[in-house]
């Protein structure tokens, strides 16, 4: 069995998802790995850091691969020359994306995406989404403290008193939790908030204040569901009187399958103080804030918004080496006594497929 992945094209992306530590265990499952030339480079991997691994270039790798392992996924193209049967395992973005996931069907590739695993127990091993929203959460908060006009932590100097600065972490997920504690390190004054009560106790426990604003929303999976109209409005009211005191807010709201939560109204910006910034961490799936903006830097009265795309690139070495992992775990799944065969009644393999059989499933 072949298992391959390529250089990452995506603009800005230097993941890699094969690593030399996963290269390895899968040499020590019996498997081929066949690697295009310098795929591992821009995250700190160049080809020399792989023992006992084949490379080739792009054509030869697709050619050859049974799985193909991808941090997000190639172009139709790459896709094109896979073989057909081929298995394709990565963070597909199935979401919206009816296009990509047809041609991956008529190409007769057997797709998973793994943003579609469930959050179970079994499934901790492989969560991409978990591992890289980890690494997008610690981005999120460098990012705000090297962007905001104050120092994080308080100051006792020949020169006065400095004050921390007020952080306050809007969604307390996976990547709310990691800016949080990455805020708590840095010194600052910090206050997490979200719509599913069990994230107080998390908050809480990270030494931050929980903000309580009277709306609970707790979905199903462990997820929050969207607000109703009446919810939003409560919501709005009660954020908008706490935000006056904040230096910096960071969103990191995010509903499954769903556009991004709008949590922040222009509105609500106007009242914020001078000199304050938003790290809008949703602005990938359309963003927290009304005025942000994809990738730019919004300037609205005297706030800064940011709207940083692909935080988790942006920490490329240990992002991959925790994805590589997670791929290891998939992929030992699909391996049945030597040969590469999914087991459709496991809850994992069949939750996160999304074409099999040249037909694109309803996961999707
Ligand atoms: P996510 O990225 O889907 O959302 C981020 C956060 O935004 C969530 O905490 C959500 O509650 C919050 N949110 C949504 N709408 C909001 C609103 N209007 N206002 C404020 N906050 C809002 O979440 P995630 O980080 O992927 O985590 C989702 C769940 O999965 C959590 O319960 C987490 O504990 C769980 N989880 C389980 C496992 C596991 O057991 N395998 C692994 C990781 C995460």
């Amino acid at each position: 069995i072949t298992v391959s992945a390529l250089r990452e094209t995506a603009a800005g992306e230097r993941r890699v998802a094969i690593t030399p530590e996963v290269a390895k265990k899968l040499r020590g499952k019996g498997l081929r790995v066949l690697l295009e030339h310098g795929a591992g480079a821009a995250a700190g991997f160049p080809d020399t850091a792989y023992a006992d691994v084949e490379f080739a270039d792009a054509a030869h790798v697709l050619a050859q691969a049974d799985l193909l392992a991808c941090v997000l996924s190639p172009d139709d193209d790459a896709l094109g020359r896979l073989r057909e049967g081929a298995v394709v395992v990565g963070q597909l973005r199935p979401h919206g994306a009816a296009a990509r996931i047809a041609a991956l069907a008529q190409k007769k590739l057997i797709a998973f995406a793994l943003e579609l695993l469930p959050r179970t127990t079994r499934a901790q091993a492989m969560d991409v989404l978990s591992s890289q929203a980890a690494v997008a959460g610690y981005r999120a908060m460098l990012i705000a403290a090297e962007n905001a006009p104050k120092f994080f932590p308080m100051l006792t100097t020949a020169a006065g008193t400095i004050r921390p600065s007020r952080v306050l972490v809007i969604g307390a997920g996976v990547a709310g939790l990691q800016a949080i504690a990455t805020a708590r390190r840095l010194g600052a004054q910090i206050e997490g908030y979200d719509v599913r009560p069990e994230t107080r106790e998390q908050v809480e426990s990270l030494g931050a204040k929980f903000l309580d604003l009277g709306v609970s929303a707790a979905g199903s999976g462990g997820y929050a569901r969207e607000l109703n109209a009446e919810e939003r409005a409560a919501q709005q009211q009660a954020l908008a009187e706490h935000l006056k005191v904040f230096d910096v807010v960071v969103t990191t709201a995010a509903v499954p399958g769903r556009a991004a939560p709008k949590i922040l109204t222009t509105a609500m910006v106007d009242g914020m103080k001078p000199g304050a910034l938003i790290v809008d961490l949703a602005a990938e799936s359309g963003g927290n804030c009304e005025l942000t903006r994809p990738g730019e830097r919004v300037e609205h009265g005297g706030v800064v918004i940011l709207g940083p795309l692909n935080l988790a690139a942006g920490a490329p070495l240990h992002a991959s080496e925790m994805y590589a992992r997670n791929i290891y775990n998939f992929v030992e799944l699909l391996i049945r006594d030597g040969a590469l065969q999914p087991d459709f009644e496991d809850e994992l393999v069949a939750k996160s497929c999304v074409t099999r059989n040249g037909e694109a499933l309803l996961n999707a």
